[in-house]
């Protein structure tokens, strides 16, 4: 008996349970105690015994080494059920009468320690050599050690001068690891099964909403169920390709959608904030919200946005109820300057339709030209002279524009006009006719002499360039002169100028024609 107090007997009990790393259970609990207290040991796991009987059993087949490992591993584990399971099995694998055994696994150890080496045939040895090599995929090569041990096996197996009583050993080993290792793959393939069924279930309650998944997954369900075969698994694979893609394309478009939302939704509380820029704090909150729904990335972050979006709106709406009258005589006074402006357009337009000068060149537009027309062919009637219409256009005009740009464009329009002015007698008659066409009526004048008169300008004009910044720019133009006929209209008369023009353009420009 031991002369330590029972609490400090107790401490040191679970210390050595810790220590031995066994299970805390009452029966070690007691032993471990008794142990201490020096107490006559009451056993109540016999292990050595047991580890003793576990010895002694044969071990002729492989069922039979399979159990007495389980046997042994039980009762490291101090575990009776686990004992028991392993002693029962064992005795299925007992042969029934003498060499027949009653077991799956019954093929006889082809070796005993009396068992003659030469009663082992290259052949044979060969056989189970490649019998062990087939098995090994199946049993996968996650133990480093037992895929060491198949390979030293395998070699000494092979060696031309086999040592069959190390070979009996090593196989003996072998069966035993292997059983274990075949109970783990086993245990592995039910594991990933169930695995799989419970990804097929989520992906299932993901898309309730998309019919055609849910079928697939209903098939993905049932095709997965043991037992499987490779077909099976191939057609498990590409239900769940499909599934995968579908599911992919789904979650696309409703990323979409949802960003289109977002995108709506934002411009919706912008205009809003805009509509509000007057009322400050509504437009602050709803500038913020804006903000905020833009960062947004998900559903779940827009819907308070939106919520507060509403108040927002809400709020507004109450307060421009009572800032209406403000409003609506704010709209008032609104409407009257918008009827005073349009007034003001009219009396312009008014104003500057009764205009007969265009305002870049200073020469008379199409009205002022039409009045001068009317003028000088009633001179024309009365006095009987002749009257000659010139019609020029300025040469590659548009390229002056797109090269040096329209200001100088507008230069150029002006710097024509002038040098006409300067050039042509005070009675004759500067006109432009569109955007880059003048109309020059020169009153008392025959055809051969209006060309003179234009061709005079053209030479002129060729003399004078005109300055953009510091460039010196020319212009040319081409003109066709004609002399109005009798009883022929103003109008027609410059049709026949134009047609001339158009032919000194196809000459090759810078020339005057008559018409
Ligand atoms: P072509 O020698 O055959 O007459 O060629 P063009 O480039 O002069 O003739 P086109 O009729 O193709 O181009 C006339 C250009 O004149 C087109 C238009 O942009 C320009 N234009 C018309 N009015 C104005 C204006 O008031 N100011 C300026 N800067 N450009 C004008
Ligand atoms: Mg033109
Ligand atoms: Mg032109």
């Amino acid at each position: 008996m031991t002369d330590k107090k029972p609490f400090e007997i107790a401490r040191e009990t679970l210390k050595q349970i810790t220590v031995r790393k066994l299970v805390p259970t009452p029966i070690n609990y007691q032993a471990i105690y008794n142990e201490l207290a020096g107490v006559p040991p009451i056993q109540p796991f016999p292990a050595d015994i047991l580890r003793d009987i576990a010895q002694a059993l044969p071990t002729k087949t492989p069922g039979q080494q399979k159990q007495k490992g389980l046997l042994e591993y039980a009762v490291d584990r101090l575990n009776w059920e686990g004992v028991k399971t392993a002693l029962v099995a064992y005795g299925g694998f007992v042969p029934a009468h003498g060499g027949e055994s009653n077991g799956l696994a019954s093929v006889p150890m082809p070796l005993s320690a009396n068992t003659a080496p030469a009663a082992l045939t290259a052949d044979f040895m060969a056989q189970i050599g490649r019998l062990i090599e087939y098995a090994q995929p199946a049993l996968g090569d996650d133990d480093p050690r037992f895929v060491e041990q198949t390979q030293s096996l395998l070699k000494a197996i092979r060696q031309p001068e086999m040592d069959s009583a190390n070979v009996k050993l090593m196989l003996n080993n072998y069966g035993h690891r292997l059983s274990f290792a075949a109970e783990d793959q086993a245990e592995i393939k039910k594991t990933l099964l169930k695995l799989l069924h419970l990804v097929f279930e989520n992906i299932g309650d993901l898309s309730l909403d998309e019919q055609w998944l849910k079928g697939q997954m209903d098939a993905l369900m049932t095709a997965s169920n043991p037992p499987l075969n490779l077909r099976r698994l191939d057609d498990v694979e590409r239900r769940l390709k499909d599934v995968i893609f579908k599911q992919k394309d789904a979650k696309e478009r409703a990323m979409l959608a949802q960003e289109e939302m977002r995108q709506m939704l934002a411009t919706f509380i912008q205009r809003l904030s805009e509509m509000t820029q007057s009322t400050g704090s509504f437009h602050e909150k709803l500038l913020e919200n804006a903000r905020q729904m833009e960062q947004a990335k998900t559903i779940a972050e827009i819907a308070p946005v939106l919520k507060e979006v509403v108040g927002a709106t809400r709020s507004m709406a109450a307060q421009s109820k009572s800032t209406g009258d403000e409003l609506k005589a704010m709209r008032e006074r609104a409407d009257a300057t918008d009827a005073e402006l349009a007034k003001l357009h009219k009396e312009l337009d008014r104003v500057s339709a009764q205009a007969r000068h265009d305002p870049l060149t200073g020469a008379l537009n199409r009205k002022g030209m039409d009045e001068a027309l009317d003028r000088e062919l009633s001179n024309v009637r009365r006095k009987e002279t002749p009257l000659s219409i010139s019609l020029l256009d300025i040469d590659n005009f548009k390229k002056l524009n797109d090269t040096k740009g329209h200001a100088a464009g507008d230069q150029a329009l002006a710097h024509l006009a002038a040098v006409a002015r300067e050039c042509m007698r005070p009675q004759d008659t500067l006109a432009r006719y569109g955007g880059e066409e003048f109309v020059i009526l020169m009153p008392d004048t025959a055809l051969e002499s209006g060309v003179e008169a234009m061709t005079r300008l053209q030479r002129e004009l060729t003399k004078r360039f005109f300055l953009t910044g510091s460039e010196k720019i020319l212009i040319t133009f081409s003109a066709g002169v004609a002399q109005l006929a009798e009883n022929e209209n103003a109008l027609d008369a410059i049709k026949r100028a134009d047609q001339a023009m158009y032919l000194a353009k196809r000459a090759g420009k810078n020339r005057v024609l008559a018409a």
